[in-house]
């Protein structure tokens, strides 16, 4: 048996912030990884020329403060994501491809009622307050509300219903239909912002060095990490924590770090752990979607005035440039199933034809390409949490919060996600567990 003063389960983002900050407070830390690597959702690859590929978690924003203080602490370099690609977005629906801010099915109609719903969304988020959403009055009606429904409620046309489904199939976390407004409104309160998602607060940063070396540099800076140890058993007992590995090693700590998904944590046996705590931890569901990679030469969009960020109906909900002639895509929780149907070959040779769609023949010749299956990776089972109508409430107060000596991080234990929820979930579990709360 080995002992340690708290063991952090999952090399994660979330798991390695909490254990640098608990390292730098002075305790004995041991951090156990199921995968043969660190950094979980960020992963990255070598591509051609040397190149670094994200296949997971790509860009932050201005509003993401832990991440970008981690970044600062970490030597590492930030530069501006996508959002200054030079051209504009396209719009792909059966039948037609749109380049401009509207697309062409965009009726004046559609315009008017637009504007409409941007004001009723004001109304919706001035109700929430970012720093304690659960106080929001109406927060049970919010979240039985799914995002379509409020819009119906709020007069939006076929064309506007659609133009909010095509941006939350790029975002990939559910359908407009399947997920609670109270979710939606929530997380872009917490973003700092007034209106619909802002890229400018959520994705118009990214770290040069490439986003999973912020991991590769905190895993660098540990002094015990376990690669290939998926965790088994969590006791919580009188005399501290037992944590049991699937090959059957005991570690003793006086404190646990739980830094998985919610899959994930539902396959691990806890014991001693309160039944209100469990149900809260395993209740979310996540999004199954994969995302696709393209290398090319160059950036051949630009000559015909696009700037690679799109938002389609096909099997690819959305494009984006990751970096100079690399195009990154997301396929969306609804098409997942018929992606992850068809043999390898056949996924590259149709996504590879939807990215001809948008922007030309050269799309169908990349110099390498990358399929990541993130929705049914055992230790992921999913990509971010589906706030689906009602989860909120399921999910309830405990979410985010921790029953010593048992500390629960992870971006999907913060209101939006995202890697900011990582770095910020974790630093709040090493911050409490140094302080015992
Ligand atoms: C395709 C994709 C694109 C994304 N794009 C963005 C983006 O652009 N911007 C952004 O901010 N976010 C993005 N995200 C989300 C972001 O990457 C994640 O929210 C974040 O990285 C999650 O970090 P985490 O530490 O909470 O969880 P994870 O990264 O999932 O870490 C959990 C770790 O626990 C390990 N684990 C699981 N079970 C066990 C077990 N039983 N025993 C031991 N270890 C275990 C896993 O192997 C994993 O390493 C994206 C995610 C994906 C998948």
């Amino acid at each position: 048996m080995t002992r340690a003063d708290a063991v952090v389960v999952g090399a994660g983002l979330a798991g390695l912030a909490a254990a640098r900050d608990l390292e730098a407070g002075g305790a004995q830390v041991t951090v156990v990884e199921a995968r043969p690597r660190v950094g979980g959702r960020v992963e990255q690859v070598q591509g051609p020329d040397g190149r670094r590929i994200q296949l997971g978690g790509e860009v932050v924003g201005s509003a993401h403060t832990s991440y970008l203080g981690l970044v600062g602490e970490l030597g590492l370099t930030l530069t501006s994501s996508y959002v200054t690609e030079p051209g504009e977005i396209t719009r792909q629906i059966p039948g037609s491809v749109d380049i401009g801010e509207w697309p062409s099915w965009c009726t004046p109609a559609d315009r008017e009622a637009s504007v409409k719903v941007q004001e009723a969304l004001a109304k919706v988020l001035a109700s929430i307050d970012p720093d304690d959403p659960w106080s929001c009055p109406d927060l049970e009606r919010l979240d039985r509300l799914s995002v379509g429904d409020w819009l119906r409620e709020v007069g939006a046309t076929p064309g506007v219903l659609r133009l909010w489904e095509l941006s939350h199939l790029s975002l990939s976390d559910g359908s407009i239909e399947r997920q609670s407004l109270f979710a939606y409104a929530r997380k872009t309160v917490v973003g700092g912002t007034t209106g619909s998602y802002d890229v400018e607060q959520w994705e118009n940063l990214r770290v040069a060095e490439g986003s999973a070396t912020v991991a590769l540099r905190m895993a660098e800076g540990l002094r015990d990490v376990r690669l290939a140890t998926p965790v088994r058993r969590v006791q919580i007992k009188p005399s501290g924590t037992l944590v049991t590995t699937e090959a059957g090693e005991q570690l003793h700590a006086d404190a646990v770090v739980i830094a998985v998904p919610s899959g994930p944590a539902r396959d691990i046996d806890f014991e001693g752990v309160s039944h209100a705590r469990l149900a809260s931890l395993r209740r979310q569901r996540h999004a199954w979607a994969a995302k696709f990679v393209a290398a090319y030469d160059e950036p051949f969009w630009r000559t015909r005035g696009q700037n690679a960020l799109s938002e389609c109906e096909g099997i690819l909900g959305s494009t984006w440039p990751q970096q100079h002639g690399v195009i990154s895509a997301l396929i969306p929780p609804e098409r997942y199933a018929a992606f992850v149907a068809a043999e390898p070959e056949t996924r590259t040779r149709e996504a590879l034809a939807q990215i001809a769609d948008l922007y030309g023949s050269q799309a169908s010749t990349p110099l390498q390409t990358w399929t990541r299956l993130w929705g049914t990776d055992p230790w992921a089972q999913g990509y971010v949490t589906n706030w689906c109508p009602g989860d909120v409430m399921a999910v309830g107060p405990l979410h985010g919060t921790h029953e010593p000596p048992l500390y629960v991080c992870g971006s999907d234990q913060w209101v939006a996600g995202y890697m900011e929820g990582a770095v910020r979930t974790g630093r709040g579990a090493a911050a409490a567990a140094l302080a015992g709360k």
